[in-house]
């Protein structure tokens, strides 16, 4: 049983003050598997008392004593791979076939902001002007459960280019990959206060950060309802605010698309992170005259798809992350099939064989409306729906026609046609035949599924403040 008790406070690590208990579960086992002591809204009190004193003299670094900094905590973080791997799997319940990427991912980003950093232009002249990009000041980092590990890194790499302290909070659902990484990061020797990790509940902790004077930016990772109270109470005092939420993807099949290589990109595209990711395509758009072709192709992949112990190789969709989540999937495929929506694949309860861990079975609807429940809602769970279109003018109205704008698939053989779709698709990032990311692009949705951007040159321009210097 792990008894995680410690949180990152002034460079140092200590027992909270608060005393609350949060279990902490293995999802492939459900079982208990150790104890989180949180933190309250006295040790978040602490915590950004002790990133303001560090402001000032971060915030006047050079770039090259922060680049050495970020490469520090590049190696910290790559060189505990292998523990960040394990953490990931046994209380996240990704399968190990992901986690190597996940981990890895956590410590590229740092390589990700220094050459943000690099080729950002911190002054510049503009007519009589000369204008500087100072940071913001204090920011509070707030991750999800779904990807811990690497929003806190991302965003404190981010965040400390650009010359900003931090307070971090991580999901409290996510104790062990925070307790690697805040290892991590301390073994790096940043300096005291700079950044400091209060794993708490949101209600306390993330609410406290986003109340607080001291704290002049929040950046945050979630879903769109808590993003929308932290955009509320950001308004008090204008707190800059950077917002990742929640997605319902399209994928666009179009008539042309060759389904050899087009079906396995909407499959994984549906399943990746076990459904449990806010880019997921779980929207499939289908051209009517090729339906059925697609429908047993679709039907195949997915029945080929293992949803099983995330530990073994072959697995490719582990369980979800909790009951709640659990059972919230099994509700999404209750109201599908009482929707009128037709099982391809998959359904309620757990894959044959399982008798216990949050497992779902792999599903597949056809028949969706995009009016429907699982059409609009994100289920954020291995559940995909099939939404037939009769001409690209449909598919297109289609796919915008959500309150989200986060990501979105096409699958073509005529690129010239896949650059015409994709110009026209109200999203943050558009793929064309490919699930290849790019760190150095921005990443970030329109609409409900945020606001602002993550990641290289543009990710960093939200912890600065542009400052205007005339007469000079
Ligand atoms: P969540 O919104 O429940 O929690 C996210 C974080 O916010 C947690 O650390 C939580 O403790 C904290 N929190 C909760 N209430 C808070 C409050 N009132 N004030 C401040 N902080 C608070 O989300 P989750 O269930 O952990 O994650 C899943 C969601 O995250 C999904 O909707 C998914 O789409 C979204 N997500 C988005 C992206 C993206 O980049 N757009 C990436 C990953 C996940």
């Amino acid at each position: 049983m792990y008894d995680l008790n410690q949180i990152y406070i002034d460079g140092a690590f200590v027992t909270p003050h608060g005393d609350e208990r949060f279990d902490l579960f293995n999802p492939a086992t459900e079982a208990v598997i150790g104890t989180v002591q949180l933190a309250d809204a006295e040790d978040a009190r602490l915590a950004i008392a002790a990133a303001k004193r560090a402001l000032p003299a971060w915030s006047r670094t050079s770039l090259a004593e922060r680049a050495a900094l970020l490469r520090r905590m590049h190696d910290a973080i790559a060189a505990r791979e292998d523990a960040l791997c394990a953490a990931i799997t046994e209380e996240y319940g990704a399968p190990v076939s992901r986690t190597r990427w996940m981990a890895q991912y956590a410590a590229q980003v740092f390589l990700g902001a220094i050459d943000a950093m690099e080729h950002f232009e911190f002054e510049r002249d503009m007519g009589i002007a000369h204008v500087v990009m100072q940071p913001v000041g204090v920011v509070g980092l707030i991750t999800p459960w779904n990807s811990n590990a690497s929003f806190i890194t991302g965003k404190l790499a981010s965040a400390l280019a650009a010359g900003c302290t931090a307070v971090i909070k991580p999901s409290e659902m996510s104790a062990l990959q925070t307790r690697v990484v805040m290892e991590a990061l301390h073994e790096a020797g940043a300096p005291a206060g700079v950044f400091n990790i209060v794993t708490g509940r949101g209600d306390v902790v993330g609410v406290a950060m986003t109340a607080s004077p001291d704290i002049r930016k929040i950046s945050f990772t979630g879903s769109t309802a808590v993003g929308k109270s932290i955009l509320r109470a950001a308004a008090d005092d204008v707190k800059r605010v950077t917002l990742e939420l929640g997605g319902k993807s399209p994928t666009i099949i179009l008539d042309d698309a060759d389904f050899t290589t087009a079906v396995p990109m909407a499959i994984q595209a549906g399943f990746m992170n076990s459904g449990q990711a806010c880019i997921a395509g779980t929207r499939l758009l289908v051209p009517r005259s090729r339906l059925a072709e697609f429908e047993t192709l679709a039907t195949a992949a997915v029945n080929a798809c293992v949803s099983g112990d995330p530990s073994r190789a072959e697995t490719t969709i582990g369980p979800m992350v909790s009951q709640k989540q659990w059972d919230r999937v099994q509700g999404y495929i209750r109201t599908g099939i009482a929707e009128g929506a037709r099982l391809l694949a998959g359904g309620e309860g757990r894959p044959e064989g399982n008798t216990r861990g949050w497992l779902v079975r792999p599903t597949l609807f056809t028949d969706v409306r995009n009016d429907m429940v699982i059409a609009r809602d994100e289920i954020f769970g291995p559940v995909m729906a099939i939404i037939a279109y009769d001409d690209e003018e449909e598919a297109i109205a289609i796919a915008n026609d959500t309150p989200y704008g986060l990501s979105a698939y096409i699958a073509t053989t005529d690129l010239a046609r896949g650059a015409r779709v994709a110009a026209r698709i109200d999203s943050g990032r558009v793929m064309v035949n490919t699930l290849t990311h790019e760190p150095k692009a921005p990443f970030g949705g329109f609409k409900q599924s945020g606001l602002g951007r993550e990641n290289g040159v543009l990710g960093l321009e939200p912890y600065l403040e542009p400052k205007a210097i005339i007469g000079l």
